[in-house]
């Protein structure tokens, strides 16, 4: 006999169920999250959102990295959603500190001066560690060190399409080392020394620059002034031994020496987005027009009905920002030769 209260069991005929967990072999692969203790339940809606479109099919692992200990509530939750490994770690002091050669007066009147500017984050020390952290860091965690590919998550994400398979074997068997879903032009008052220090590093190691690099992606001029386009790193998936090479990690010591995480408030978004840009061929670097993506202000919904009927997606084709004025997605269709998506021009 049926509870009374107990909703009766049909049979669900409609829908095959995928499997728990795809064949297949996996990669050396992780997520990444940095986040505070407070960040909780906006990562929970995160994880939750990865995990229904993608990762339960896969159980890939999930490093979580923070300046200070994670807290019981916070593993416990977060160990409960995610259906890879966990893990845990705290980052070192000298990698979220003024280093010495920061002259810290200097810093605290341009934080001032920003503050008065009403720049987003301007008069943030905190910020500044965690972009100079993305930037220089994360990738040499010793718990990143077990890794070869990364995807980056935020808090407060959204994921709108279903991802069918595994976009960590895509990079490899496509020889990718770099990839985003959005591009846009980075705020010129947090930045205005950046395309100076990359023009010293290019000069002092032009060794570093690859033969095929996306320039005209960052430049309209051949590399003499930065147009301030990047991809937007708050989604990344990538691979971590291009970003422990010798190469990035030059790049990264140049500009750190250079001051512009302090003196300035150089975000991580432009300086991954120069060092893919410049050190990366342009056939590494990938446009995942498949996954559907949100990140306060923007979103990334796929161009196609087709494609947004196959995968499912639930986000209005139009929010998606591919093809407003201030992407520049466009432009990295255009130096790439690539074909834009069928009705992007009614999205314009
Ligand atoms: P926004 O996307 O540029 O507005 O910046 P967020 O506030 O989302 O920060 C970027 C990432 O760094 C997110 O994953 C945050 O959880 C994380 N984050 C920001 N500030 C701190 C901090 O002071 N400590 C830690 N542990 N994580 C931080
Ligand atoms: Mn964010």
């Amino acid at each position: 006999d049926v509870q009374p209260g107990t909703p009766p069991i049909t049979p669900n005929t409609q829908h095959e169920l995928p499997p728990a967990t795809a064949p297949g072999e996996r990669m050396n692969a992780t997520f990444v999250t940095l986040a505070r203790n407070s960040d909780i339940w906006e990562i929970s809606r995160s994880i939750r959102q990865v995990e229904d479109r993608f990762n339960r099919k896969f159980n890939y692992d999930w490093v979580f990295l923070n300046d200070d200990d994670f807290n019981d509530e916070f593993i416990k939750v977060t160990t409960s959603l995610v259906s890879g490994k966990t893990k845990y770690g705290k980052i070192p002091k000298e990698h979220w500190s003024f280093p010495e050669f920061i002259d810290q007066d200097r810093a605290a009147r341009v934080r001032e001066e920003m503050k008065e500017k009403k720049i987003i984050y301007g008069d943030s020390i905190s910020y500044r560690h965690m972009c100079r952290y993305e930037s220089g860091f994360f990738f040499r965690h010793p718990l990143m060190l077990d890794y070869e590919w990364y995807w980056r998550v935020e808090p407060s994400i959204e994921l709108f399409c279903d991802i069918n398979y595994d976009t960590f074997k895509f990079m490899a068997d496509n020889k990718k080392k770099y990839s985003f879903v959005l591009s846009l032009y980075e705020y010129v008052e947090t930045i205005p020394t950046l395309w100076d220090a990359v023009k010293n590093f290019t000069a002092a190691h032009p060794e570093h620059i690859v033969k095929d690099n996306s320039m005209a992606f960052l430049s309209d001029d051949d590399g003499k002034n930065y147009n301030h386009c990047h991809f937007w790193s708050n989604f990344e998936i990538g691979n971590l031994n291009w970003l422990r090479s010798p190469a990035y990690i030059d790049y990264f010591t140049s500009l750190d020496h250079a001051g512009g995480f302090f003196y300035e408030r150089w975000g991580d978004a432009p300086v991954h987005s120069i060092a893919a840009a410049l050190m990366l061929r342009k056939d590494e670097i990938h446009f995942f027009n498949d996954i559907a993506y949100y990140h306060v202000p923007f979103t990334h919904c796929p161009t196609g009905e087709s494609t947004r009927l196959n995968l499912k997606c639930h986000c209005n084709p139009k929010d998606n920002f591919d093809w407003n004025g201030y992407s520049c997605t466009n432009r990295y269709f255009d130096i790439n030769g690539m074909t834009k998506p069928e009705g992007y021009e009614k999205e314009q």
